[in-house]
């Protein structure tokens, strides 16, 4: 089955090439910069990209898929400098709480992620070709700035009107361009190399044009050329980053290459919360810890997130939390229905592989929306619409299987593990104690005290299950 995606080059929907051979579909996402964690606008963006990644594995696509990490800028610099760290022990902190929450998500892990420091060379070399073919300068305050001008494709992600872009104030992040404060030769050209400036510490590595530290688009442009070639399959980010970010990525990688960078460039609209935009001075600004402290299944918030189209801005509220735990509720009484039916353990279900068969689809209405611009709400329209009409118990145990396996399929796509775990009942000390006794009896080969154990435990009510390497405690 072909994927159908638009593209913001091109301004229309394209079919994304079909696999062939040996060819693996690159794909280049720009990942977080660390210096805090992650919020959930930014969750929007990579669980949106975590589907579209499902989705090409599971239909034969072969993605590679690579997602920076940038750990030096202006603000991580700032920030560790205020907390007393090195730039390097301040960025893996986040690092590692930003890989922490993506495992809860239940995200795919990228196949390389590069982090910008440690490609200081590689970005210092493309600065030096951009410089050899004229497409660079060194203005009179020593950093390194691209001549756009030079560049006649500039702007055609974005299609500009190159006389605008000379009046160009702001850059995607809302924040003045700073024309002032660099001595560039024409207000949209941008910095590749940043002199050292004393507020940067220590933090500067040596380049011909002297000591000093990247710009920030030239990591994705040196990085993705570097683990995916000069030309790659699609490139992803927020909305936010289609103007200046990725217009300027092509213009540094095109300008040294003269083949295309990405072929498909794939953006995805803003979150906002209850209509405004997220801010930490709205109050409105919230985390992964701050969804799950309110008592929210991180499934619930993944499913909010992904449920929306990702061309339109998606209005966070509690209530799309409320109406996800409630969507995920029946997910998992229509899978529960079916197990029993088809006389499957959970733990099968949740181990089974994906598996897609395009000519044998049970669910071909999910497929055919997923498939057509990664159309998530269509399709889990579908979805539930195939699974309101199942009547479980007239099906054979053979029937109810097959529909479970293409579920496991679609719900890889979709990241979502909807078997609930059931509430665990307190269990008083006394019995936990009575429990681990026999455990360690059992254990020891003491089977004549463990069985009295055992018996002890069921005549006040509970008994014991045991797996390989453990147990369990129920009521009776
Ligand atoms: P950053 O850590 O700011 O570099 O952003 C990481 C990713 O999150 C980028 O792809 C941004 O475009 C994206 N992003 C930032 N804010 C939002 C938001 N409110 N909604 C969706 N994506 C966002
Ligand atoms: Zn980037």
């Amino acid at each position: 089955m072909q994927i159908q995606l638009s593209d913001s080059l091109t301004r229309s929907v394209k079919p994304l090439p079909v696999p062939e051979g040996q060819h693996h579909f690159g794909v280049y996402c720009c990942g977080p910069t660390v210096y805090g964690p992650a919020h959930i606008g930014n969750f929007r963006t990579f669980l949106v990209q975590d589907v579209l990644h499902r989705l090409l594995e599971v239909l034969g696509y072969s993605p590679y898929f690579v997602r920076n990490i940038t750990d030096v800028d202006d603000k991580t610099i700032r920030q560790s400098q205020q907390e007393g760290l090195s730039l390097q022990a301040f960025t893996e902190q986040w690092t590692k709480i930003f890989h922490k929450d993506c495992t809860h998500l239940n995200m795919l892990l990228p196949h390389e992620e590069p982090r910008a420091t440690a490609h200081i060379e590689a970005q210092v070399s493309l600065i030096q070709k951009l410089m050899d073919k004229g497409y660079a300068y060194q203005g009179s305050d020593g950093s390194v700035y691209y001549k756009v001008d030079a560049f006649a494709d500039y702007g055609k992600l974005n299609h500009l009107d190159r006389e605008a872009l000379q009046t160009q104030s702001t850059t995607s992040s809302g924040s003045q361009n700073q024309a002032d404060e660099y001595d560039r030769e024409c207000v949209a050209d941008f910095a590749l190399w940043k002199l050292h400036k004393e507020e940067d510490g220590d933090n500067a590595w040596e380049s011909p044009w002297g000591k000093g530290r990247p710009g920030w688009h030239i990591e994705c442009s040196a990085m993705a050329m570097q683990y995916l070639g000069e030309t790659f399959d699609l490139h992803g980010g927020g909305v936010d980053l289609c103007f200046p970010h990725h217009e300027n990525e092509i213009a540094q990688a095109e300008a040294v290459t003269g083949k295309p960078f990405a072929h498909h460039w794939f953006h995805i609209a803003h979150l906002m919360v209850e209509g405004q935009k997220m801010s930490k001075s709205l109050g409105n600004l919230y985390t992964l810890s701050d969804i799950l402290e309110k008592n929210f299944s991180v499934m619930a918030l993944r499913y909010a997130l992904i449920a929306g189209h990702y061309h339109q801005p998606l209005n966070f509220t509690f209530d799309t939390l409320h109406a996800a735990s409630s969507a995920l509720e029946k997910l998992d009484k229509g899978v529960r229905a079916l197990l029993k039916q088809a006389s499957m353990d959970e733990a099968v279900f949740e181990g089974l592989k994906p598996d897609y068969d395009d000519g044998a689809s049970l669910f071909p209405g999910f497929w055919a929306r997923i498939t057509d611009d990664l159309n998530v709400p269509g399709a889990l329209g579908e979805l539930f619409k195939a699974i309101n009409s199942l009547k479980p118990d007239t099906l054979s145990s053979e029937e109810a299987t097959k529909l479970l396996k293409e579920l496991a399929t679609v719900f890889y796509v979709l990241g979502l593990k909807v078997l609930i775990d059931a509430p665990t009942e307190d269990v008083p000390e006394a019995i936990q104690l009575l429990a681990q006794k026999r455990w360690e009896a059992k254990k020891n080969k003491d089977f004549a005290a463990a069985d009295s154990l055992r018996q002890e435990l069921e005549s006040q009510g509970w008994k014991v299950l045991d797996s390989k390497d453990g147990y369990t405690i129920e009521a009776l």
